[in-house]
């Protein structure tokens, strides 16, 4: 992959309003967002081939053994992961681009790309994260006690890589935004 473009990772406990940030900072950077392909079932409002490209298990593994995938993970029981070539076409027309993925994830992107930019959002507490999440209502991705063990678990393996050395903490939704913008545009114009 060519150092043409920027690589940006953003990752974060689930229910900490990553998707909300990106989807801003997308829309007021002109990044490209990275479309990964899951198992999982589409929730309602998610359109294939948009949020995700939702694909059978076979199909995902099948990904995997032609070596297609940037990364790839299995969360809650379903498999997730980065389609490469998309990745490298973008970075290589000099655009910069952003995976929301999880924590695991990141750290196999690191390996392979040790330039790329790691920005981890943050509950402002865990008192905070646990409200957000029972208010979301989906076991879909496991109990609320199952999230919020993954959550304080994957904050801790961040932590200690030392690979993600942007911390955003999510206390009001326009400032992390703000914040993340301001690390996007500062990256992108680092050659
Ligand atoms: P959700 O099912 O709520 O959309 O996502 C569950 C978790 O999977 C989130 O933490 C999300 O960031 C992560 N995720 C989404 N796409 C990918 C991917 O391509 N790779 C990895 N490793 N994690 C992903």
């Amino acid at each position: 992959m060519s150092d043409k473009g920027k690589l940006v990772v953003i990752s974060g406990p689930s229910g900490v309003g990553k998707s909300s940030i990106v989807r801003e900072v997308l829309a007021r950077t002109g990044a490209v967002f990275s479309v990964s392909a899951t198992t999982r079932r589409p929730r309602p409002g998610e359109t294939d081939g948009r949020e995700y490209h939702f694909v059978d298990r076979p199909t995902f593994e099948a990904m995997i053994a032609r070596g297609e995938l940037l990364e790839w993970a299995e969360v809650f029981g379903d498999y997730y992961g980065t389609p490469a070539g998309p990745v490298r076409e973008a970075i290589d027309a000099g655009r910069t681009v952003i995976l929301e993925i999880d924590i695991q994830g990141g750290l196999q992107v690191h390996e392979k790309h040790p330039q790329a930019v790691f920005v981890l959002i943050l509950p402002p507490s865990e008192a905070e994260l646990r409200r957000r999440l029972a208010g979301r209502g989906t076991e879909a991705n496991g109990s609320l006690q199952q999230r919020l063990a993954k959550a304080a678990e994957e904050i801790r393996t961040a932590r200690d890589s030392g690979v993600y050395t942007h911390l955003v903490v999510n206390d009001d939704l326009e400032r992390a935004i703000q914040e993340v913008v301001e690390i996007v545009t500062r990256e992108s114009r680092q050659p």
